[in-house]
């Protein structure tokens, strides 16, 4: 049985946080791999695009974004599920895909902690935690207790099973990596060299409206 752990992500774009988040995972649940799901059409954002003006990059850019950031590690591997099917973007449904495919697995589905208040609001969250353990990233000093309650019920109401993985806290988004390229600033450092560089050849962000 391997220990798997999932990154889904919009990855728009991917960035050290995200790298740092599925590493730390990785080491602290003892995960044999993490593999890395950019989303197909999100299903936040099918449709529901608040900020026309933004563009964003193609699932396939996303999913090269990702492959780019991750290829130097051995333990991390990027899948293109999600990339492929028509449709809006599921967790639910990927990972009753995952567990069909591997069912000698164990999926661990990483986010920061914050999804433990939306995720009974995702498409049937009863058949995401039939499939995983949720990994709830808590980040920095926020107060382990101010969590509990909400944790122990989804794990009344869901049987859901739940690790806290304590992470820094590191102030960093795709948004404002999206805002400093857009605003001519620099992003060195915040990414991956080779994602930067894909970034710059294509031009994403630098004519995003402000
Ligand atoms: P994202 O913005 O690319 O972020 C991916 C993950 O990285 C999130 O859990 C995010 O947590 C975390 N993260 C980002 N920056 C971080 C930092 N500096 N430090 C620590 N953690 C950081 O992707 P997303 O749009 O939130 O989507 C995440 C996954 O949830 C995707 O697989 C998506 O399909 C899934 N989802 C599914 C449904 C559904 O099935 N109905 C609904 C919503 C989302 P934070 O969000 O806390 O920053």
């Amino acid at each position: 049985m391997s220990r798997v752990g999932i990154m889904g992500g919009t990855f728009n774009p991917i960035h050290i946080g995200h790298l740092l988040l599925a590493e730390c995972a990785r080491e602290e649940l003892q995960l044999d791999e993490v593999w890395f799901i950019p989303t197909g059409v999100s299903y936040m954002k099918a449709g529901k695009n608040d900020r026309p003006d933004e563009s964003m990059p193609s699932a396939e850019d996303r999913l090269k974004m990702t492959e780019l950031a991750i290829r130097e590690n051995p333990f991390f591997r990027c899948l293109d599920i999600e990339v492929r099917r028509a449709g809006a973007t599921y967790t639910y449904e990927t990972l009753e895909v995952l567990k069909d495919k591997y069912p000698e697995h164990s999926f661990y589905f990483i986010c920061g902690a914050d999804c433990l208040y939306t995720i009974d609001r995702w498409r049937c969250p009863d058949r995401i935690f039939a499939n995983c353990t949720l990994a709830a990233a808590v980040r920095g000093d926020t107060l382990l207790s101010e969590m509990e309650d909400q944790k122990r019920r989804l794990e009344r109401d869901f049987q859901a099973d739940i690790a806290v993985l304590p992470f820094r806290n590191l102030e960093l988004s795709s948004t404002e990596i999206r805002d400093r390229i857009r605003s001519g600033r620099s992003v060195r450092y915040m990414l991956s060299e080779a994602v930067q560089r894909y970034i710059e050849e294509k031009g994403f962000y630098k004519n995003d409206r402000a």
